[in-house]
């Protein structure tokens, strides 16, 4: 089957939330002035969505696999793959990830500082005197995530993630020896082993490195090795463009919803000035849009900043940046062909009181040909409480449109 229209699934990441006193107990989708989410919402049909089940605090990974149709309870097997996907590290089917620290220690391997004295400098050059070692066959990736964080990825046949880890968690104590979790378990036992050499390597190349030197002679604590834990095994997933006979591609501006997209088999698209951040260049990120629009079936495109705004907890800030949406909105909605379907959602509520992922549901508004409507006037989490979608799970969305779309088989005679 070919797609006979496309879809954009556009989310706002962290954009639900709650009455806030200081904006007249009005959420910050309800104080902006969108008209053109209202303008999705007058048109289409409007929704509640549990990202993943009602009342469950979602991570922007675990919601976003759920809104791209995959169990997170399946393939969320830990953070390790997920914070390797992140940093922008290629993870693959079967590969087992580690979050890792630079930690320091002495001699003795007592545990000075879990952080390395927050190291925020040089961990690049530390990582690279430390990445793409083999040891017994196992290709290991070592790369920095932000301040004394990073990932240690291996890639190899019959490795297993059920192993204990190196990080005792608390300062003064050793380094622990990496372990199977069942002494039986072969693959376990050689992944052990694996970190294990690891972590002596990190140690023996890390101790004497000019950036550790230049540390300790300004008094600094040096990192000198790197502690892994939270192993977790990449799943094989079937990608998301032969799953549903589309081509995909994701717009978006965070290592961590990059690294999804791509692990499920969409491409991605870069917007030149988009920062991750608040002060990102929405404009650029809709024409990056239109041009994809161009190409590809189904465009996935995440903007950050309300969620940050909301671990902020700064309500004002919020709805100026939902603005600044709804102008990205406008841009594309000026160009949009007539086939097109803008599915408009969170992934979760980041709500400012909470300034934390809330288990809130969020709204959503499915707007493009042929729909039945609703009598929604307005995009925000009480007017879509009287749509026509009625209440959602994520998991629900991506056979929504690929049937829109034209794209799914029929189940059934
Ligand atoms: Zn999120
Ligand atoms: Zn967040």
């Amino acid at each position: 089957m070919r797609a006979q229209s496309k879809a954009l699934l556009l989310i706002g990441d962290g954009m639900g939330d709650r009455p806030i006193a200081e904006l007249g107990h009005r959420t910050p989708l309800e104080a902006a002035h969108t008209p053109c989410m209202d303008r999705l919402a007058r048109e289409g049909e409007c929704g509640l969505m549990d990202p993943i089940a009602p009342g469950i605090r979602a991570g922007s990974d675990t919601a976003h696999l759920a809104l791209l149709g995959y169990d997170p309870y399946q393939v969320y097997t830990g953070r390790g793959p997920f914070e390797a996907l992140g940093i922008g590290m290629e993870v693959r089917g079967g590969d087992v990830a580690l979050r890792c620290n630079f930690s320091t220690v002495d001699e003795n391997w007592r545990v000075i500082d879990r952080r390395a004295g927050r190291i925020t400098q040089g961990t690049a050059e530390l990582a690279r005197a430390v990445n793409g070692v083999e040891i017994e066959g196992v290709q290991c990736f070592f790369k920095e995530s932000v301040a004394h964080r990073g990932a240690l990825l291996l890639r190899g046949e019959g490795l297993s993630a059920r192993i204990t880890d190196v990080d005792p968690h608390t300062e003064g104590e050793f380094v622990r020896e990496c372990r199977p979790l069942d002494p039986q378990d072969e693959a376990a036992q050689r992944t052990a082993r694996v970190v294990n050499a690891f972590v002596r390597l990190s140690y023996e190349r890390l101790k004497e490195h000019p950036i550790n030197r230049e540390r300790v002679a300004q008094g600094l604590l040096p990192a000198n090795i790197i502690l892994p834990r939270g192993a977790g095994v990449a799943p094989h997933l079937e990608p998301f463009p032969q799953r549903h006979g589309v081509r995909a591609a994701a717009v978006v501006e965070t290592g961590l919803i990059r690294g999804i997209a791509r692990f499920v088999g969409m491409e991605t698209r870069d917007a030149p000035g988009t920062t991750g951040g608040l002060d990102s260049d929405l404009m650029s990120m809709g024409h990056t849009l239109l041009q994809a629009l161009q190409e590809y079936d189904f465009i996935l495109c995440n903007v950050k900043a309300p969620d940050l705004c909301g671990h902020d907890g700064n309500p004002h800030q919020k709805v100026e940046v939902i603005e600044r949406m709804d102008a990205m909105l406008r841009l594309v909605l000026e160009s949009a062909e007539p086939n097109l379907y803008i599915c408009l959602t969170a992934d979760h509520s980041t709500p400012c009181s909470v300034r934390d992922h809330s288990g809130d549901p969020v709204p959503l508004v499915l707007w493009g040909p042929d729909l039945r409507g609703d009598e929604v006037q307005a995009f925000h989490e009480r007017a879509c409480m009287r749509g026509g979608l009625g209440r959602l799970r994520g998991s629900d969305l991506v056979p929504i449109l690929t049937q829109l779309m034209g794209v799914q088989e029929k189940f059934g005679a």
